[in-house]
């Protein structure tokens, strides 16, 4: 939201939260801060003014502008849980990537560049497939209401008694799997 061209001094320049508050009768004479230094407290809705706006029904309605594009692309946009990378296997591949750099590295910018692309290249498919293939053993142990500790455990044991292989999955696994 910027100022209309009524207000010369502020033309064209944003409103920021406070005025846009203030505008709606919604900022409190306390004061408010702007965000709560650690986390909000689960329940509030007014004890920063990040936590106040958020809350506001068209700001809830409103979609990511990632979710809009991908949607309009006639894709889903699945947001995966905050801090839980063993569900987003992509980040075992980044994971990868950096090591291969790290270990053909010289401290020169052209030399990261020219490795790049045959970091990316080095991981197999065949490691990508298993990387997938934890995350769905991880997705079954949440399934079953573990909790992180319970589910790593569950996870564990599993790879290392019934699946040692990186490119074939047991027939049974596989059905648990699909459901
Ligand atoms: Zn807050």
């Amino acid at each position: 939201m910027i100022f209309p061209s009524d207000h010369p001094d502020y033309l064209d320049q944003p409103k920021g939260i406070k005025q846009v508050f203030l505008e709606c009768g919604l900022w409190p004479n306390k004061g408010l801060v702007m965000q709560c230094k650690s986390t909000c407290e689960v329940g509030m809705t007014d004890c920063c003014a990040c936590c106040l706006i958020g809350n506001q029904p068209d700001f809830k309605k409103q979609q990511s502008l990632v979710q809009e594009v991908i949607e309009a692309a006639g894709h889903k946009c699945i947001f995966l849980l905050k801090s839980h990378y063993e569900l987003n296997f992509i980040e075992f591949f980044w994971g990868a990537v950096k090591c291969y750099l790290a270990d053909h590295y010289n401290y020169t910018f052209d030399t990261l560049k020219e490795n790049m692309l045959k970091a990316l290249a080095a991981v197999e498919v065949s490691t990508i497939c298993k990387w997938e293939h934890w995350m769905q053993r991880w997705m079954h142990a949440y399934r079953e209401g573990l909790g992180a500790k319970e589910a790593q455990f569950k996870v564990c044991k599993f790879s290392s008694t019934k699946y040692t292989s990186h490119h074939h999955i047991p027939n049974q696994v596989a059905a648990v799997f699909d459901t």
